[in-house]
């Protein structure tokens, strides 16, 4: 009786495997345009090693694919039932729509970029549907999906559609009452929340929009040593801290610094200077560690690892 056995190995569980086999054999291929709206917001290094070395990139495992899995059943759910509403109330609903537009880089190259929104409600309303973590919006980290339904917003206007509102309907798997009593403040109150963003006025979105397509095509055509650095941003970078305890046997620092000089005038001041220690916590870069492909062929975070202590 009860529960025989637990199978902690995501990789022994067939039904999981098989699909997520199915799901990459069934890869979506590219038709026709040189970015998408994802590619453009997202870092131009990233983009181009993920282009030019396919087969070096790390590989997925079932744990690093599954958000997006999860994340895809979520939009197709959204779609099927809104196209069935759609039917019993006509011209709600425009639902992943594709849009493409060709654009000329600085360069005098041609870009096409294309992208396809989620849900276009009467006609004004663009809602992104984003499957995410609570943290994300807890700490307020969204600028890049304000970068991304201002994009959507700049194509539609080009398709003769001007939107008035753009909205994130934001789905989160990590949410929890408990946290929510708890955090209160910034914590999503609901297990799905919706957020309106600023659109942007036309020449701000058309600006940045031009001034992505500049950055990923002149990097296109760069070697590898001269792509442009990711950003602390692009890169998830927690700096490198500097910890002060009181003594070799305090398991708790007393403060924390992003400054090695301010850490030292801080033990000089304090009471027991003759026994405190200063100790390095080197910085992070999560994003580099632990999601992205790229790592493996990526000079940067290389040279960021041999720096460290
Ligand atoms: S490994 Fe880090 S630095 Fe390199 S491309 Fe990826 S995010 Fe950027």
């Amino acid at each position: 009786m009860g529960i025989l056995k637990r199978y902690d190995n995501m990789d022994d569980i067939n039904p999981v495997k098989h699909m997520i086999e199915a799901q990459k054999a069934n890869k979506y291929v590219r038709i026709g345009s040189d970015l998408s709206v994802t590619e453009m917001t997202n870092s131009p290094r990233i983009v181009q090693l993920a282009n030019r070395y396919p087969d070096k990139l790390k590989k997925d495992t079932i744990e690093s694919s599954l958000p997006a899995l999860l994340g895809t059943s979520t939009h197709d759910m959204f779609e099927r039932y809104l196209r069935a509403y759609d039917v019993a109330h006509p011209d709600t609903y425009l639902l992943e729509r594709r849009m493409l537009t060709v654009q000329e880089a600085a360069s005098g190259r041609l870009v096409r970029v294309a992208g396809r929104f989620d849900i276009l409600e009467r006609r004004h309303i663009l809602w992104d549907i984003k499957q995410t973590s609570t943290f994300k919006f807890v700490k307020g980290n969204v600028d890049d999906f304000e970068k991304q339904l201002n994009i959507y917003a700049y194509m539609l206007q080009l398709d003769g559609i001007k939107v008035d509102t753009l909205k994130i309907l934001a789905v989160f798997p990590d949410w929890n009452k408990w946290e929510r009593q708890r955090q209160g403040g910034s914590y999503p109150p609901n297990k799905m929340t919706a957020y309106k963003f600023e659109l942007w006025p036309f020449q701000k979105r058309q600006d940045y929009f031009r001034d992505r397509i500049n950055l990923h095509d002149s990097a296109s055509v760069v070697p590898d040593d001269q792509l442009p650095l990711c950003t602390d941003e692009d890169m998830w970078a927690a700096p490198t801290k500097w910890a002060v305890y009181k003594d070799t046997n305090a398991r708790k620092a007393s403060r924390l610094f992003e400054d090695k000089a301010d850490a030292l005038a801080y033990v000089n001041n304090m009471q027991d200077s003759a026994t405190a220690i200063i100790r390095e916590r080197p910085g992070r870069r999560t994003r580099c560690a632990d999601w992205c492909k790229c790592a493996p062929v990526c000079t940067q975070y290389k040279d960021f690892l041999k720096q460290l202590p």
